[in-house]
């Protein structure tokens, strides 16, 4: 099986890092014998620039045809205040129906974190909640009736909880089998109760996978001093972009966390972290978030064609950053190393050429 996937290089680190991560993923879908055409498409400020909008009719369209694709980072606050100079992503989420934000965090033995043994992965559901850029069918969640108040909505649908969560208990049948759901219905008692309600009847439906609640103050509070426990949490929206933050700096930093937007029938992969206006254009950016949420794209194709090829690659790829962080001689500065970006990304890609595929 072939596969088409878009890329899309974003803004500042974004036409660094994206790059790399494609190098590293071609050499690997090379090696394990799948076949990916990348397609380059136009966003961002440089589309801005040459066609007039931030995201061309042109590159929706085109995505529709693909099988998923890679999106750099946005750096959508230093646009011109103009209606063609739109943030895309949320666009992307919510045209292709991309509810489920996966953000991976993991320790490295070898690098400083703040916790070792951390190996968690935060379900935030993407569409709606608390981002008034994308929870209305028209016009901004957010509106000032009088000049001293402003109201920001919250949507929550039944619909998408029972969507994340199901994402989120299935991802759990391949790790340890433990899901948290984090809200506060404490409080929230309609908004996060109907998220907790949606979370405890798909947990009927998971017998094997163990399920717990933990309000979302006390999440913050258990994540910084003891994130060793958790496995797998699903959460809304701005609870989860928060958390996944909070989850990142406790592995080393934004740099270290990949992320993958997935749908029922596409997926995109774009890192936690954003565009990094103050590093960009320096060559020190980490590649890691970047590769491995390609990485993630990889094994999302892969699972769901059952292609073996597409999975291998996303193995390879695995394997060669882990080695690559272990030997700690080809490591940004950020993680405390010497290199640029490129240097990491063509030590990974090197790697990968070499890793025996018969061996995964
Ligand atoms: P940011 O994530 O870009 O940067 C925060 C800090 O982390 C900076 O010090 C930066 O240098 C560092 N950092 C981020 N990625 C790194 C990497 N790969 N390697 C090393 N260090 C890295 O957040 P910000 O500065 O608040 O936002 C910058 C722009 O990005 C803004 O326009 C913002 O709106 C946008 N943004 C986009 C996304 C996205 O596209 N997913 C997410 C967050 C912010």
């Amino acid at each position: 099986m072939s596969y088409r996937i878009g890329v899309l290089l974003g803004d500042d680190i974004g036409l660094e890092v994206v790059p790399v991560a494609v190098e590293v993923a071609t050499a690997a879908a090379e090696h394990a014998g799948a076949t990916v055409d990348w397609q380059e498409l136009p966003i961002g400020r440089a589309a801005y620039d040459t066609l007039g909008s931030t995201l061309p009719d042109g590159t929706l369209q085109t995505l529709q045809t693909l099988d998923g694709w890679v999106l750099g980072p946005i750096g959508h606050q230093a646009y011109p205040k103009t209606p063609k100079a739109i943030n895309p992503h949320p666009i992307l989420r919510k045209h292709f129906d991309l509810f489920a934000n996966i953000r991976p965090a993991k320790s490295y033995p070898s690098l400083k974190s703040l916790h070792k043994d951390v190996d968690l992965v935060i379900f935030r559901e993407n569409n709606e909640g608390f981002q008034p850029d994308r929870n209305m069918v028209a016009g901004s969640g957010e509106f000032r009736p009088t000049e001293d108040i402003t109201l920001s909505m919250r949507v929550i649908t039944r619909r998408a909880c029972l969507n994340i969560a199901r994402a989120a208990f299935k991802a759990a049948l391949t790790r340890k089998k433990q899901v948290t759901a984090v809200h506060k219905d404490t409080v929230f008692k309609l908004g996060c109760g109907m998220f907790a309600e949606a979370c405890k009847e798909v947990a009927l439906e998971f017998p094997d996978v163990a399920f717990n609640e933990v309000m979302v103050d006390t999440m913050a509070l258990k994540l910084v001093m003891a994130p060793q426990p958790f496995d797998v949490l699903v959460t809304t929206n701005m609870f989860g972009d928060i958390l996944s933050d909070l989850a990142a700096g406790l592995v080393g930093g934004l740099g270290m966390a990949p992320a993958l937007s997935a749908g029922p029938n596409h997926a995109m992969a774009q890192a936690t972290h954003g565009s990094a206006p103050d590093i960009a254009g320096g060559g020190i950016a980490n590649p890691y978030a970047m590769i491995m949420s390609v990485q993630m794209l990889f094994e999302w194709l892969g699972q769901r064609n059952q292609d073996r090829g597409l999975l291998a690659a996303a193995t390879l790829i695995e394997r060669a950053v882990s080695e690559i962080i272990a030997e700690g001689n080809a490591l940004t500065p950020d993680l405390g190393g010497l290199s640029s970006t490129q240097e990491m990304g063509r030590a990974v890609t090197e790697r990968v050429s070499f890793l025996e595929v018969a061996a995964l």
